[in-house]
């Protein structure tokens, strides 16, 4: 289970920088270690920071929106450090004061690129058979011209002047804290420490470009609303023509005319002519995987009564074992009758003259009445 990072802020997704700035310091203020010395109070600071930590860095915030944890298989630092392992002060200097107090030197001017999201509509069908389709996909590519070095001919990055290679640039400011040094990104090189005097005629300099290309998916049989398809290394390329992220392809599944889909199992109506639930028929239904399939009503069949065709409805993911169809029956009475069919009735009434319409309570348990048929239903009765 990824952690709801959002969640541990207090903040909603689609929170801005600065509002999310604002309620990790809200909380630091009351959690930090140096206010709140309380054992719980620190694992609390620990878990609020490593969210901010997380969902301030827009590459791993990218990873939480598509679903994933940037802090799982050891990708950083994770709750389980001591205190100081996610920078300690330093971010909480960096939340204050709008730049890291602890130096963290240049960063690299190849980084790996971001995850891309696709969503792909597929009806009921193509998620029980599984289905391979062609998409066309937008990502950053490698620049064919530089190969990702981002220079132009046989020209060489240089030494970056305004950071002289530190990649960060230094300010004091005065605070409440006393004399406070920050440092931040350096704006020529943007933290690299190096620029780029004569950038690739078709990068720019960034080493990657725009491109669309088609690729082809597959879709395994089983999928359902909501899943994703992971395709590794066909997302974006890094900046610097660093290695690609991976392209999601995310299921949204149309709804069908006929069939709901619960999980594995299937749901459909039919509805039956009163002599029919009566006397007992079979109905056919093009079921998804199985085509025609009879489906027997037998004789005595009561309105809302469920007939379950096991191994009838969808395919598992991993599995490939079968959910089920439930039919639910609902009991048609004929609203016109014509003097013949008025008369048949009679006769079969006089045939039966001890059933009549009672009043019961709601309550009894063998009447079949709407309580008991609503207990039936959540006990499986
Ligand atoms: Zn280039
Ligand atoms: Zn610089």
């Amino acid at each position: 289970m990824a952690r709801d990072y959002y969640g541990l802020l207090g903040v909603d997704k689609g929170v801005s920088d600065t509002e999310l700035k604002r309620a990790y310091r809200k909380l630091a203020r009351q959690y930090h270690p140096d206010v709140n010395p309380d054992e719980a109070a620190q694992a609390k600071f620990k878990e609020i920071s490593a969210a901010y930590e997380v969902l301030s860095d827009p590459e791993k915030r990218r990873i939480v929106d598509l679903g994933g944890d940037p802090l799982e298989n050891g990708g950083g630092n994770g709750f389980g450090g001591g205190f100081g392992g996610f920078g300690g002060l330093g971010d909480v200097f960096e939340a204050f004061f709008g730049g890291g107090a602890a130096s963290r030197g240049p960063v690299g001017r190849v980084r790996p690129g971001s995850d891309s999201l696709l969503r792909m509509r597929l009806d009921l069908t193509e998620c029980a058979t599984g289905v391979t389709k062609r998409v066309t996909v937008d990502t950053a590519v490698l620049c064919d011209r530089c190969q990702g070095r981002g220079t132009n001919g046989d020209s060489q990055p240089m030494r970056c002047d305004t950071c002289h290679g530190r990649g960060e640039v230094q300010t004091v400011q005065r605070s409440l804290l006393g004399q406070v040094m920050t440092s931040r990104p350096c704006p020529t090189c943007r933290g690299v420490g190096e620029v780029i005097p004569d950038p690739c005629h078709q990068c720019g300099g960034d080493g990657r470009v725009r491109a669309r290309r088609e690729i082809s998916v597959k879709i395994p049989a089983g999928v359902g609303d909501g899943m994703r398809v992971r395709l590794a290394a066909q997302g974006e390329v890094g900046p610097g023509g660093g290695p690609a992220g991976d392209l999601y392809v995310e299921v949204h599944e149309q709804a069908h005319d006929i069939f709901a889909r619960d999980g594995d199992d299937l749901h459909c109506h039919i509805s039956v002519p009163m002599v029919d639930a009566a006397l007992g028929t079979t109905v056919t239904v093009d079921a998804i995987l199985d085509g025609a399939t009879d489906i027997t009503i037998p004789a005595g069949t009561q309105p809302g009564a469920t007939i379950v065709l096991r191994g009838h409805g969808m395919p598992q993911l991993r599995t490939g074992a079968r959910g089920d169809l439930h039919a639910h029956v609902q009991v048609v009475v004929p609203e016109r009758l014509d003097n013949h069919d008025t008369e048949l009735l009679r006769q079969f009434k006089a045939h039966r003259d001890r059933e009549t319409a009672e009043v019961r309570s709601a309550h009894a348990p063998q009447s079949g009445g709407l309580f008991s048929r609503l207990r039936e239903t959540f006990t499986g009765r």
